[in-house]
């Protein structure tokens, strides 16, 4: 298993308000702005693309505390 299939993120559509910051973010493309509206009336953003390597920037472009969590695990002998 490499760190590839390790790494995932959860997006909260409760607190996204679809900015889109986060897809132009991500550089494996994994983030989608989906079709579904969320309870302020926004198109939120989902984890579509299972391709994470964990890298962050989407947690730290998103202006929404809390809307991202990323997820690594440590990779072997660390
Ligand atoms: S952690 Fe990096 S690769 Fe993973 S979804 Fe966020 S921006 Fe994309
Ligand atoms: S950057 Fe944050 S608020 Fe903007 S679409 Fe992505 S998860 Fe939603």
């Amino acid at each position: 298993m490499d760190s590839q299939e390790k790494s995932y993120i959860e997006i909260d559509p409760a607190r996204c308000k679809g900015c889109a910051c986060c897809v132009v973010a991500c550089p494996k493309d994994c983030i989608q702005i989906g079709s579904e509206i969320n309870q302020m009336g926004y198109q939120f953003a989902r984890f579509a693309v299972r391709q994470c390597i964990g890298c962050g920037l989407c947690f730290y472009t998103c202006p929404e505390f809390g809307a991202i969590t990323v997820y690594t695990l440590p990779r072997k002998g660390e």
